[in-house]
């Protein structure tokens, strides 16, 4: 009876002491904003109202007549960058930087946001003579790494390299793989200009970089190629088997090119089926299939179609093996084989065939360098296989 009683009073007690405590809270609010300056009111008033211009300059009001709210201009700023709203940003962080009382940190920091502001609003000149100016202090890594990412939109491969190396000196991860990429890149160019000893030198600077680049050794096969030596071409494109047999795929037509231009077509078409037996892969199959079939009969297609599929199972590989047996079946089971393969290939035939692993846009073609995310050797070079649809 007793215990009861006590706990009766506990009630009474944490009610009184929560009441306390929040009068106490509404105190400290209370004289807090009787220091904020009454623009700040006002702009959070406009701001509210949807009107932001008008919420900008009393926010600038404030600014002026306190140093302690630059914060609320840098939140400004990178909102109304993030929505888009480039014009706004670029106003916010310029009326910070026309301050002279700026601390200097501030100061860096407000020309790196409007770098950011013009960069986004693809105004590249004047991000890039913004990003310029931060040579030192602690936005200068973001700014060298801002620069990298214009002379990349720019195509400017000389000054990415150097760019890159920059960085590299400032502390930033190692960037071999990108720098190799620049290279091919300059490898590419000098080959599109018919200057083939250019572009040795260039892919002999990529495998410096990074001697993991298969891109390296496929131009240096293309650049062989391109100066009528199959033969040179040949050994080097082999070569993408030992360093990265992933990437065998992306040379297979070009093997067999060459071989034919040899006049040694069905070696190449052994060697892709080595290949194929080797790396069991669908983009590798579809090549050697085709030849195989073109160049040893319709049999010896069949029997690597089937071994395939045994192997690994999948819907390409399916399409492959109903071909084949299609190819040497008599009527009427002709038709039918012909509208399975028709029916799976439906399914398959307009899916697209590349993911980056880093963003998960999908194109139908190779890239490098990803067209979403930019990021370079973000594609594994494999088409993936579609997923069924359920019904
Ligand atoms: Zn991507």
């Amino acid at each position: 009876m007793d215990l009861d009683f006590w706990w009766l009073l506990v009630i009474p007690v944490a009610f009184a002491l929560g009441w306390m405590a929040s009068r106490y809270d509404l105190k400290a609010l209370l004289s807090e904003s009787a220091n904020l300056p009454r623009s700040y009111f006002r702009g959070l008033n406009f701001l509210l109202n949807e009107q932001p211009d008008k919420a900008i300059d009393a926010f600038i009001e404030v600014a002026k007549l306190d140093p302690e709210t630059v914060e609320l201009h840098f939140a400004l700023g990178n909102l109304f960058r993030r929505r888009g709203e480039t014009d706004r940003a670029i106003r916010v962080h310029q009326n910070l930087l026309s301050r002279a009382d700026l601390p200097a940190n501030e100061r860096d920091h407000a020309l790196y946001e409007l770098g950011q502001d013009f960069l986004k609003a693809g105004m590249l000149d004047r991000a890039e003579e913004t990003f310029g100016t931060l040579k030192s202090g602690d936005y200068a890594q973001g700014a060298q790494r801002a620069l990298l990412t214009i002379y990349e939109i720019e195509k400017d491969w000389n000054r990415s390299i150097e760019t890159a190396r920059q960085l590299e000196t400032m502390g930033a991860p190692p960037l071999g793989l990108e720098i190799a990429q620049f290279h091919c890149e300059l490898a590419q160019e000098a080959l599109q200009r018919k200057n083939p000893e250019e572009a040795r030198r260039q892919l002999g600077l990529a495998l410096k970089a990074n001697p993991q680049n298969v891109r390296a050794t496929i131009l240096a096969g293309d650049v062989d190629a391109a100066s009528g030596d199959a033969q040179s071409a040949l050994m080097q494109w082999k070569r993408v088997e030992p360093q990265n047999p992933a990437y065998l795929p992306l040379v297979a037509e070009k093997v067999m090119k060459a071989y034919d231009t040899l006049g040694r077509a069905p070696e190449g078409a052994q060697l892709l089926t080595e290949w194929v037996d080797r790396h069991s892969q669908n983009d590798l199959l579809d090549v050697a299939y085709k030849y195989v079939a073109e160049l040893n009969g319709p049999d010896a297609a069949h029997t690597l179609a089937r071994t395939q599929m045994q192997k690994s199972p999948n819907l390409a590989g399916m399409t492959r093996l109903l071909e084949a047996q299609q190819a040497v079946a008599e009527e009427p089971r002709r038709s039918e084989l012909e509208l399975m393969r028709k029916l799976i290939q439906q399914r398959t035939k307009n899916l697209p065939r590349y993911t980056c692993q880093n963003c998960g846009f999908r194109a139908r073609l190779f890239y490098w360098q990803c067209p979403g995310c930019s990021g370079w050797e973000t594609y594994a070079p494999r088409r993936v296989e579609p997923i069924p649809a359920s019904s």
